[in-house]
């Protein structure tokens, strides 16, 4: 539920009313607008019958939240939420850029991919350890090898590292080398999963599943807000439509509508939404013009003898090009925001 508190409502009448829902077991969180503080609450609604909140001092008026997502919703909190990693911030006005391989190879292929991506601007390395193959006779990821090696490669470069956890039990390797967990298309609504990414301290990254709904997506972003981690950056990664041309559909209609309906950080990855590099420097300026907080993208030395989505993958060089279009973008939008305020 949501309460808007009087806008002359006092320090203590709002403590007052944040105290008993805590004591109910509700989950708060405060917005202070200019105009009116309002306290997102969410819990067990009928243990609150008798509390009568409407009626305490300082409360203008009750209303519930009416989507099913209750801490995900832009009604539980208005502003929109940053996400720390290291000093970057995600969601907090300019677009991040994650770039590296799908999947680890090599030494030399990690390096060489991270200090290129670094040098064009990335400020964030992706690459795979364990890999979601379709075919169990493809590449399946250099697993701990892999994370030793993105470890060296943050080392070298100072990016920090995203990577895909596909099952709870590798959890506690993962979070020894991860600044970001990813969960993957395939594992949206693997519930237990989300449960565990819940209760560790580090951000994930939740692809959308290829036939998810806005609202499924969101649901999967409760279980682990909902398990206590607020640090949730949503991807938008492509849904299976009727065309076969492209390997799946980029719905950037989704990033204005989850911008909409949730506060959290919206990532778009071009490189599985279309699966055909010729088009991803297209759609990453579109994302970038949509208003997304960042970019995730696959960049590899030699795309051509790649172990893992080859044909998706931009060389650094074109890499490069794109995040000179991406900054003209960003550039224009942050100038006219200037402006306008
Ligand atoms: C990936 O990022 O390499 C990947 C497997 O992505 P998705 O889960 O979106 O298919
Ligand atoms: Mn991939």
């Amino acid at each position: 539920m949501i309460i808007v508190m009087n806008h002359d409502a006092t320090e203590q009448e709002i403590d007052n009313v944040v105290k008993r829902l805590e004591e109910v077991g509700f989950k708060i969180h405060l917005s202070r607008g200019v105009e009116r503080t309002v306290i997102g609450a969410v819990g067990d609604e009928s243990k609150l019958n008798d509390v009568a909140i409407a009626a305490m001092s300082g409360v203008e008026k009750v209303l519930p939240i009416t989507r099913p997502y209750k801490i995900a919703s832009r009604d539980f909190k208005q502003e929109d939420t940053v996400v720390k990693v290291g000093n970057i911030e995600i969601g907090g006005g300019s677009l991040h850029v994650m770039a590296g391989p799908c999947a680890v190879e090599s030494r030399e292929q990690l390096l060489t991919a991270a200090e290129e991506v670094k040098k064009a601007g990335a400020s964030i390395l992706r690459g795979g350890a364990f890999k979601p193959r379709t075919s169990p006779y493809s590449f399946q990821g250099l697993g701990e090898e892999g994370l030793k090696l993105l470890a060296e490669a943050r080392e070298v470069t100072g990016l920090p590292v995203v990577t895909e956890v596909m099952d709870a039990s590798l959890l506690p390797l993962l979070c020894e080398y991860a600044d970001i967990l990813q969960i993957g298309a395939r594992n949206m609504q693997n519930f237990f999963l989300l449960r565990e990414v819940a209760k560790t301290d580090k951000p994930v990254l939740l692809k959308r599943g290829p036939a998810a709904t806005i609202e499924e997506w969101l649901m999967a972003a409760e279980y682990i807000l909902a398990g206590g981690n607020p640090n949730v950056i949503l991807c938008e990664r492509g849904i299976k439509g009727f065309d076969t041309y492209t390997r799946n559909t980029l719905d950037l209609t989704a990033v204005a509508v989850v911008k909409h309906l949730s506060h959290l950080p919206v990532v778009v990855d071009p490189s599985h939404a279309i699966g055909n590099w010729r088009f991803v420097h297209t759609m990453s300026v579109a994302a970038a013009a949509a208003g997304v907080d960042g970019l995730i993208i696959e960049v590899h030395p030699n795309p051509e003898k790649a172990l893992c989505d080859g044909p998706q993958s931009l060389t650094p060089k074109k890499f490069a090009r794109l995040m000179e279009d991406i900054k003209i973008v960003t550039d224009v939008m942050r100038n006219n925001r200037k402006k306008e305020e």
